[in-house]
Order: C-alpha cells, then structure tokens, then sequence
C-alpha cells in the first residue's frame, strides 16, 4: 500500500518535471502545496480516503484527488510514469543545483545526454561543459564547487521534514502499540534548523509490542536494527528513525540526556562530578543512592540549577543563569497578540481575505497584517497600485464588520536589486504598515547587498524587513550581508526585522537573534502564511526565537496595537510631522 510519503513523492516529481518543462507556475506550485499538505498529515491516506474525505484536504481538488486514488491502488501514476521518461528525476536533481536552474538543466538533458547531478559532475570535472554556448571554466568550477556544497549539507534534514515525521511517527506509535508517555528527544526537541536523525523515547509495559510497532511503520524503508528496548529504521525519505522504550522512573533521566545538546550536557556532568554527583540517562546518583530521574527537572534540582527550556540548551550560557537562580524568561505563543505578515489569495495565498482574518481571530489574535506581494513579483500575482487600493477598501470594509480583530493594510514590498522599493512613495504611504523584502537577485556581492538593504531601510515608509536573508533551510543559501551594519542602521531607524516562522526559512536564525538583541534591533514574529493552516507554523518561529534568547519585550508583536503602531516607524514619522 503507498504511503502518504510516496504520494507526496511522486508529486514533488511531478512539480519538478513540469517546472524543468517550463510549466504555469501556478500548476507547478499545486502539486508542491499537495506534496506539502500529504507530508503534513497525521493519518494515512488510505485511511482518509477511505472516509471519503480526500477533497477536504486542502490544496486537494477533484483531479489531485483522482491521482492519489490511482498511486494508492496501483503504487503508481501514469502521468507520472510519462513525465519520467522525458524529465528523468536526475534531470530534475541538476536543476537544484545553484546556478544551474531548470533552462541549463534541460540543455544539460538534450545536448550533453546528462541525466544525474553525478554526470553533471564528471562533465564538468572533463571540461566538457564549455562545449555549450555561454559555458566555460568559471562556470564549471562554480558548478563543482555548487555540487560539493549540495553534498555536505543533504546529510541534514530540514526542521520542516523532520518535525511532521516525527509527529507522525508519534501518532502512529500510539494508535498501534500500548504507549504510555512518547516525547521526541534529540536536537528536534532543541528545533534546530535541521537534525541529524529522529530520536524518540517511549515508556511502555509492553516494550516488544512498542518494537514491533515501529518496525512496521508505514514509510519504513529499511530496519537497520531492532532489540528488546531500541529499534533504528530508515524512511523512505532517508530519515534515520530511533526508537528506544525506558523505564518510566528514567523517562525524565532519558529526555535530558537524549535532549542535549552534547556541549550542553558536557558542561552540566562537569558540574555534577564537582559536587560528587553523577549524571546518566538513568538518573542522578550520589554514590549508590539515586536522586531522581522520572522527570527532567529532577536531574538538574539536586545540582541546584533551575532548568532551562530544551531550545535554550546550547551552553551559550543557560547553565551559569540556571546556577545563578535566574529564571528562564523567554517568549511563548501564547505571548502574541498579532501577525504582521500573511498573505491572500490576491496574490500567492491560497484563502480569501476573510478566511485569513477569521483564522488569525480564531487563533486568539487581536491584529494581522495583510500583506500581498507587490507587481515586482509577477509570478506571484503581485498586486499592481489599484489593486492594493482596493483590497485597502475591503480591509476597512472588514474592519467595521469586526470588532474583535484589527485588519492593518500591508504590503511584502520587494526590495529591488537597487535598493528602492517596488511601490512609488504615495501608494506606499497609503498603507497602515510596511514589510520589505528580497525575492530576486540573490548573488550579489557582500557590498551590493548590504548597500540594497542600507537603502531599503533609508525609505521612510519601511516598518520591517521580513525574511531578512532569504535563506531556505538546506537549499538556498542566505545572501552576503554585513549584518552588523544592517541592523546598527535597523535599530537607528527603529525598523523591525523579522523572525519568519515559515520552517523551511526560519528567518532570521538564532545567530542573528541573538546579535539583533545585542544591537538594540526591534524584532517580530510572523508566520508569512498562505494559508489558514499555516498559523500552526507559529510554533517555528517562538522556537527560533527562543534559541536566539529572545523575551516578550524583544518581540513587538507581543504587545498591544495602540502601543505597536506608535512603535513602527511610519507612524512615529507621521506623529511627528
Ligand atoms: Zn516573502
Ligand atoms: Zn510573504
């Protein structure tokens, strides 16, 4: 029976292949949002289909619906099969690597008979790339040096591959085996930005049904080892899966050490060996006598440190404040009162205005800002100045509707590659809010980028930057900036930057939250959804907020929006004038 993740497989195939063919966009984008949607399900689909719900998934329509159908009867799709032939999937693989794009991709394909990112390589290794029109060393050795880059960082899988999994293997777990307590461990519970391997722990009064339930997993490629208390299996993703059942008096012993961080850990035995305490995922010890270990916050008590959340456990100084009796303080959730960048189905979105709003407000949010794309951004349906203006006048149409929610008329305005921003000044002073950000020319030089940003941040009607760096976790690298001198000019200009939430950008990260804080750089949270469901992203940017140290009075979205507006720029400008 297919999986959920071979469904969302063939369709991420699919997307490539139309997207190497030079496809609409807009189809290309369908299959990626279903992909995404089937990834992100807790059950399998059999299971919904079965129910006869597969056209309540969102993103999924009566054609999608059909081919899920055919791959779950069948293991396969015809279209897909077809696809395949002419866009092998190595083609596809050329196309991701930087530089090469999906025109150079099918050059590669027709001229040279490429078809893997491995032949690409020895051709470019033989020199005989230079053959084509527009090709020579240079480009050659930037498409080696682009392949080895590729390589080391595919070993780590993005947060937002690993975190669904992990839920999902959670679900599954408890459905099929008599589980009792089940937490993930290891550096997703920490929600780094990418993870080595899944580690869950699971207490249980049957560790052999817990065992054989995980070898059966539905997405199991491989069973790379099973025993009486720890099982290893692959995904067909490549995602390293272990599973380990603990005694429930070691549950809490287990999640801390399994937690980490390693230097984290390092440093807290250190600390343990000099008051003559030993530490180990079966408890604190002194001598013989156990201390504790059911649950975390009785492995660091007997060593009088106040515990820290998991996301704070890097040893970049949690373990001197705990010592110390500082407690932890750091934004939660349930600290913001509003999102500052979502976006319609004006432009990229997939919901109304309405259906944003009533989603924000279910959430508990007392504001959000929309904020569609601007014309630059053609691919996203970009909104041209009259457009804006009427989805302004439907935003206060909204607004005297509702009283519980304030709708702030916004723009994601991009910055173009000279600095200037994509509205002329009047339309842009006509919005209630400002975000900017970059979505083209991303290799420009350190200079020329901070020079673009420097500015963006000059123009007096830009309130924050979102996505400040561009980056995507494990496929696109962030664009050269002198970070310290854009957020020294931030600061000065009361700008904010943003913390986007989106798991694949989780942007900025905590090094620069950290830096941001150091500098005096007003910062937001925002999720950047396209989508009702994306509020849940939320969760990714407190976390990455959190591993940057980030408080409440760190975050501006934290606090109410009669004080936030006088906060922003354009509105401190237009108080002042
Ligand atoms: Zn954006
Ligand atoms: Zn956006």
């Amino acid at each position: 029976m297919a999986t959920n993740y071979d469904v969302a497989r063939i369709f991420l195939e699919i997307a490539e292949a139309l997207e190497l063919s030079g496809q609409d966009p807009y189809r290309v984008r369908a299959y990626r949002n279903a992909a995404r949607t089937l990834l992100s399900l807790e059950e399998p689909l059999a299971e919904i289909r079965r129910r006869g719900e597969l056209l309540s998934l969102p993103g999924i329509g009566e054609s999608l619906a059909a081919k899920i159908a055919e791959i779950l009867d069948s293991g396969r799709l015809r279209q897909h099969d077809e696809l395949m032939e002419h866009f092998p999937p190595g083609v596809a693989a050329m196309m991701h690597v930087p530089g090469v794009g999906p025109r150079t991709a099918q050059t590669l394909f027709r001229e040279l008979g490429l078809t893997s990112v491995e032949e690409l390589e020895h051709a470019a290794r033989e020199g005989r790339l230079r053959a084509l029109k527009g090709f020579g060393a240079k480009t050659e050795a930037n498409i080696l040096q682009n392949i080895a880059r590729l390589r080391t960082r595919r070993q780590r899988i993005p947060l937002a591959r690993a975190y669904p999994l992990a839920q999902q293997v959670i679900h599954l777990l408890r459905a099929a085996a008599p589980v009792r307590d089940i937490e993930a461990a290891g550096s997703l519970r920490r929600m780094t930005e990418d993870v080595g391997d899944i580690d869950i722990l699971v207490t249980s009064d049957d560790p052999a049904a817990v065992m054989a339930a995980v070898t059966r997993l539905p997405f199991v490629q491989r069973v790379l080892a099973t025993g009486p208390t720890k099982t290893s299996v692959l995904s067909e993703q490549d995602v390293q899966v272990d599973v380990r059942v603990v005694a429930p008096e070691n549950f809490g012993a287990a999640l801390q050490y399994f937690t980490g961080s390693k230097e984290h850990n390092v440093k807290l035995r250190t600390l343990a060996v000099r008051q003559g305490l030993k530490l180990s995922e079966y408890g604190i010890f002194r001598g013989d006598t156990r201390l504790g270990g059911a649950t975390e916050e009785e492995m660091y008590r007997p060593l009088g440190i106040l515990m820290y959340p998991p996301e704070l456990r890097e040893d970049r100084g949690e373990i001197e404040r705990g010592l110390a009796g500082v407690p932890p303080d750091f934004v939660e959730e349930r600290h913001l009162r509003g999102d500052l960048h979502v976006h319609t189905n004006a432009s990229d979105g997939r919901a109304s205005l309405r259906a944003m709003v009533e989603a924000a407000r279910e959430r508990g949010f007392t504001y959000v800002a929309i904020s569609d794309h601007s014309p630059a951004r053609g691919n996203a349906r970009g909104l041209s100045a009259a457009r804006l203006r009427a989805q302004a006048r439907e935003i206060r149409a909204l607004n005297r509707e509702l009283t519980d929610i304030t709708i702030l008329a916004a723009s994601e305005v991009d910055i173009r590659r000279d600095g200037t921003l994509d509205y002329p000044d009047d339309v842009l002073a006509e919005l209630d809010l400002c975000l900017a950000s970059v979505h083209s020319a991303f290799n420009l030089s350190r200079e020329e980028q901070t020079a673009r940003l420097l500015r963006a941040i000059d123009s007096p009607f830009l309130d924050i930057i979102a996505h400040p760096t561009g980056r995507l976790v494990g496929t696109r690298d962030p664009i050269e900036l002198d970070m310290r001198r854009v957020m020294t000019a931030a600061a000065a200009h009361e700008v904010a930057l943003e913390i986007n939430s989106w798991p694949e950008r989780l942007d900025l990260n905590d090094a620069h939250i950290l830096l941001a804080r150091e500098l005096g750089v007003p910062l937001v949270i925002d999720t950047d959804a396209h989508a009702p469901e994306h509020f849940d992203n939320l969760k990714f940017g407190v976390a990455t907020a959190r591993r940057g140290w980030a408080t409440p009075a760190d975050i501006l979205n934290t606090i109410p929006l009669s004080q936030l507006l006088p906060r922003l720029r354009r509105n401190r400008l237009r108080k002042a004038a």
